[in-house]
């Protein structure tokens, strides 16, 4: 009874992680590496073939991505899912593919005017659609038999529609263990999904990480920002662009923006449209329209069973050709925009921040999480210009931020999560999905509160009978950090500086007396409503 560490080991991309048990061989995610996590994505560290089973917690790329790899290299055996999640999955795999070919191809005209050799994409649409013949789904609450000594059970972990935290029962040899993969956890209280379910007990948990080191702020204001930012931006005539990631955030944007509307929220525009401009998040909308009642949390079963549409509302609208997104451009009506992808690294957003980025009255809002050295960041630090399609394009458009609606629980909650595991209490504690500092800053926070847990490293093995690592691994090298595309002014530059050197002077003012700290933290205040009225 061994447990393998393949990946989202001390980082947040590439979730993989395998059970031998009774000569069965079951892995829990088989997920993308992305961004400077990324080992090498087409070398597994084992056979395909050798697999017998995936379940996967979620539909997110970085937990489901390399499946049309693992088919591809010879995988036969069976995907276990959630309904919802496979129905995801079958549109998010197809668009993640589309992805691969375009960098493929995009590569490939830069190779050609270096002399470079080809490169072929990771997979192909067809690689993708292959997958599903071997999903199997079921519901949350089912136990499943699926091997000898072999007990399944998906419970929901309230991240995504359809998310997943999966228990197992495993027999071996007369020993038995419960082991529970936390998958992604979900924040509380997001619309639509339910809060993550917590556990009475597991002798083993694998659980993630991503805000191990922080919690989060401002979560309650955000649909009344939301809304006005909606009235200013149509009051000054301008559009207001928001990239979002298309399944999970569009959606939840809608169900706020259906409420906003039916409380006649925008005045200077009551009748303001919105459109969906990504073929991916209209197909997953229909997705969130279906059989869902044992998805939903309570206000939205409520509102479903009430015959309201959770996503349709007057003056909605959705895109489905490059024509018809090419043509939003040239109407000058005030409208909403949703368009992916979520960090304006690729996609038909490109060409909306393009028309609309050097216009002063429009908005372009920023809704999740922007990576490093992302366009998304670029924006959000204060680039003057950005360039785009070979354009240097001028930066007039406001650029806001409504940050706190994270789809991930946050430290506190981690905490509270893990803590309710109580009979048993777990032996051992896996903490992964978390970047390189903060897994194992996680895992030591368990210590203190006496519960045993460490960071495993890539390529770990553990042995589940007798509580001990048999083979530790080791931390790939990185990628070199990626530079930012946007240009900034030399004064702006300067007030960065100046800003870093604050933050240290902060830091160093640490031990001094109440009352001269008071006088600081004044003294700034004044100075900041100053420069932000
Ligand atoms: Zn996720
Ligand atoms: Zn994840």
């Amino acid at each position: 009874m061994k447990l393998n560490f393949y990946g989202a080991d001390r980082c947040v991309t590439g979730s993989c992680h395998g059970l031998e048990v009774n000569g069965k061989k079951i892995l829990i995610d088989c997920g993308l590496q992305q961004g400077r996590d990324e080992i090498s994505n087409p070398e597994f560290p084992f056979s395909p073939p050798e697999i017998d089973c995936v379940l996967v917690t979620h539909a997110h790329i970085d937990h489901s991505g390399r499946l049309p790899l693992l088919v591809k290299q010879g995988f036969r055996g069976r995907i276990l899912t959630t309904r919802i999640t496979a129905d995801l999955l079958e549109i998010m795999l197809l668009d993640s593919a589309y992805i691969q070919v375009q960098d493929a191809e995009w590569k490939n005209r830069k190779a050609e005017r270096s002399g470079m050799g080809r490169v072929e994409p990771l997979y192909t649409p067809e690689d993708a659609e292959a997958v599903m013949q071997y999903m199997t789904t079921c519901e949350y609450g089912q136990i499943i038999d699926l091997y000898d000594g072999v007990e399944v059970e998906f419970v929901d972990a309230g991240h995504l529609l359809g998310s997943s935290c999966i228990a197992m029962e495993l027999t071996e040899n007369g020993v038995r263990k419960r082991i529970v993969f936390s998958g992604d956890l979900g924040n509380i209280n997001q619309p639509i999904i339910r809060d993550p379910v917590h556990f009475q007990g597991a002798d083993y948990v694998v659980m993630e990480s991503t805000y191990g080191d922080r919690n989060h702020t401002g979560v309650w204001s955000y649909r009344d920002n939301l809304a006005v930012i909606i009235d200013e931006t149509m009051a000054r005539g301008g559009n207001l662009i928001i990239p979002a990631f298309a399944v999970g955030r569009t959606q939840e944007l809608l169900y706020f923006i259906r409420e906003i509307k039916d409380a006649r929220e925008v005045r200077s525009k009551p009748d303001f449209q919105v459109y969906i401009d990504s073929p991916l998040a209209r197909r997953a909308t229909e997705i969130f329209k279906g059989d869902l009642l044992d998805y939903l949390d309570n206000d939205a079963f409520q509102l479903v069973k009430g015959g309201t549409h959770m996503f349709s509302f007057d003056g909605l609208r959705t895109t489905e050709s490059v024509q018809e997104s090419r043509e939003l451009n040239t109407d000058p009506t005030p409208k909403v925009i949703l368009s992916a992808s979520g960090m304006c690294e690729a996609g038909r957003i490109r060409h909306h921040l393009k028309h609309n980025l050097w216009r002063p009255e429009c908005t372009v809002l920023f809704v999740g999480f922007q990576g490093e050295g992302t366009l998304g960041r670029t924006l959000l630090e204060g680039a003057e210009s950005v360039k785009l399609f070979g354009e240097e394009i001028a930066v007039h458009a406001k650029i806001m931020n409504l940050q706190g609606m994270s789809s991930h629980a946050d430290r506190d909650h981690l905490l509270e999560w893990i803590t309710d595991f109580t009979s048993p209490k777990p032996q051992q504690v896996f903490v992964v999905h978390g970047d390189r500092e903060v897994a194992p800053y996680f895992a030591q926070s368990l210590n203190a509160k006496g519960i045993p847990a460490h960071a495993p490293q890539y390529t770990e093995v553990y042995d589940l009978v007798t509580n001990t690592m048999l083979q530790p691994g080791y931390l790939p090298a990185r990628k070199a950090k990626v530079s930012g595309s946007g240009r900034f002014s030399a004064p702006y530059e300067r007030l960065v500086k100046m800003g870093q050197i604050l933050n240290e002077s902060i830091k160093r003012s640490k031990g001094r007396d109440n009352k001269s700290l008071a006088r600081f933290a004044d003294q700034l205040k004044q100075l900041l409503e100053k420069w932000e009225a």
